[in-house]
């Protein structure tokens, strides 16, 4: 998450501790939800498109927007600004609207999280360094935080969880195939990636159960569960983009790329 007026400091976290207190009392209340560069993740758009009751499609018209950062093959998705004040669609004058779902780069700050995913190896490895911004006067309180009491306060553990298979299939340097299959690939990573409303209609509405071996108990959770649903699709991202073998194809190998 920028603000892309403000100037931004990334500096290491020394002695794994930080000050830092955000509360209504602070002179700069939601200065900080205005003019974001905020990339949104999957698991961010799960969560605010049912905290809104909205399909993902819908979701996406409305609050989105495509695009392609320096140096990812993938495009992202950023939360859309309001047009006429920059300020973040879901502000309200007593803060933010859908608080309990808000993305994970607002539950971060100020903290910044670098994560790599060793081959082989289960788990991130993970650096955390401090972001300020020069209006954030959150720094001036006495509030004492290590990482840990920093991450659980906000729930990041479990949004680290959910968008840490993600993040290794958009950071991976594995080689995507021949050129020509590459717009049909991109097509279905946004697909799975983001419209998660679509994918279920993919899966269900395509061939794709006889063309891949899914347990029927795990397509009844395919059908009703969101978290579930995800997941999925990031075993079928794998499987579709760099050929692991996180899905068991029957028996014709060629795989349906979906709309
Ligand atoms: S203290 Fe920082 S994070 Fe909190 S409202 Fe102010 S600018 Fe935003
Ligand atoms: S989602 Fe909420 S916390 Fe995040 S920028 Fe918007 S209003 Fe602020």
């Amino acid at each position: 998450m920028k603000n892309t007026s403000q100037t931004t400091t990334f500096k290491p976290l020394e002695g794994g501790t930080f000050k830092f207190a955000c509360h209504p009392g602070v002179s700069c209340f939601t200065q900080c939800c205005a003019k974001l560069r905020l990339l949104l993740t999957p698991y961010d758009i799960l969560r605010i498109k049912r905290r809104l009751g909205l399909d993902s499609e819908r979701f996406l018209d409305q609050y989105a927007e495509s695009v392609f950062e320096p140096g990812i093959v993938f495009p992202m998705v950023l939360l859309k600004m309001n047009s006429q004040d920059g300020y973040c669609p879901f502000l309200t004058s007593k803060g933010c609207s859908i608080y309990e779902d808000r993305p994970g780069a607002c539950r971060l700050y100020p903290i910044g999280r670098a994560s790599a995913f060793p081959t082989g190896g289960d788990r991130a490895r993970e650096k955390f360094f401090i972001v300020t911004e020069d209006h954030c006067q959150g720094f001036r309180e006495d509030r004492l935080w290590t990482i840990d009491e920093w991450l659980n306060h906000e729930g990041m553990y479990l949004y680290n969880k959910m968008n840490d298979p993600w993040t290794r299939i958009v950071t991976s340097n594995k080689p995507l195939g021949p050129e020509n299959t590459l717009p049909q690939k991109l097509k279905m990573f946004f697909m799975a990636s983001y419209n998660l409303d679509r994918f279920r209609q993919f899966l269900f509405h395509s061939p794709f159960f006889e063309k891949f071996y899914v347990e029927g108990d795990i397509r009844l959770k395919l059908a009703r569960d969101d978290e579930a649903l995800m997941n999925f699709a990031f075993d079928w991202l794998r499987f579709a983009l760099f050929g692991e073998k996180t899905l068991t194809p029957r028996i014709d190998k060629s795989v349906p790329f979906g709309a």
